[in-house]
């Protein structure tokens, strides 16, 4: 099963990948966290990258095709994977659909979390990260067990630099202009399915495990 989350930064998309990853056996696959990981190593790739994303910015498509590439020729992946963050451009998602059919293969869900732009500042500011194994937290709705812990590896959570608020408001912007379209191309290959992010994360996550049944 090939799964796509849509959705602005902030709508919560991490976070159901994740609960969709553990209950389908499915590896999350998020671009993101790969550029992140990439930051902390301080590769060539994470240095690159950074330059767009403490910006607000789109990583450049070639660049984040061939990552995204790479990472799902993965052994891990044959048997589908939850796609977090990617594509966030229609070029990307022509790519992705061109490796898919030389394959035989298709996007089986694109699954669009809606939330309005007045919640996402707030979601934001309060989300901790993990920069070792990628889990998301927030300091109310969805706090860690043991503050600034992650519950699920013991490593330290940090606020991630492109959450500040000015960033946030860029993304959003990022957001509408360049990833929303997606939405309709998806819509247009009888694969988007749309489910309401405003509502508690378990909530989230049942109505969309109705989806995927
Ligand atoms: P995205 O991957 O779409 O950028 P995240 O999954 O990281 O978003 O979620 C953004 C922030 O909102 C995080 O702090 C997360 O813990 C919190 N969050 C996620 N889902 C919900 C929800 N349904 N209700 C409230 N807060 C949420
Ligand atoms: P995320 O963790 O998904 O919120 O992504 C954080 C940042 O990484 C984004 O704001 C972009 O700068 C960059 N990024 C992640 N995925 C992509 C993508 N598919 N295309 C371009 N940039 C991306």
């Amino acid at each position: 099963m090939k799964i796509i989350m849509l959705g602005a930064p902030g709508a919560g998309k991490g976070t159901q990948a994740k609960m969709i990853a553990e209950t389908y056996k499915l590896p999350h696959v998020s671009t993101g966290d790969i550029f992140r990981a990439n930051i902390k190593n301080n590769t060539e790739l994470g240095k690159e990258a950074k330059t767009y994303m403490d910006k607000g910015e789109l990583v450049p498509d070639e660049l984040t095709v061939r990552i995204l590439l790479d990472r799902v020729a993965q052994d891990d992946c044959k048997n589908g994977y939850v796609l977090d963050g990617f594509p966030r451009t229609i070029p990307q998602a022509e790519v992705l659909d061109s490796e898919l059919d030389k394959l035989g293969e298709k996007v089986d869900f694109a699954i669009d979390v809606e939330v309005p732009d007045e919640n996402i500042v707030r979601r934001m500011s309060g989300r901790r990260a993990c920069l070792k194994c990628g889990a998301t937290y927030h300091i109310v709705h969805i706090p860690p067990k043991k503050e600034g812990i992650c519950d699920a590896c013991g490593s330290e959570l940090v606020q991630r630099d492109d959450d500040k608020e000015e960033t946030v408001k860029n993304r959003l912007s990022v957001y509408h202009q360049q990833t929303q379209p997606l939405i309709d191309f998806y819509d247009n290959k009888g694969v988007l399915k749309t489910v309401d992010g405003t509502k508690d994360s378990a909530e989230v996550f049942e109505d969309i495990k109705r989806i995927l049944g």
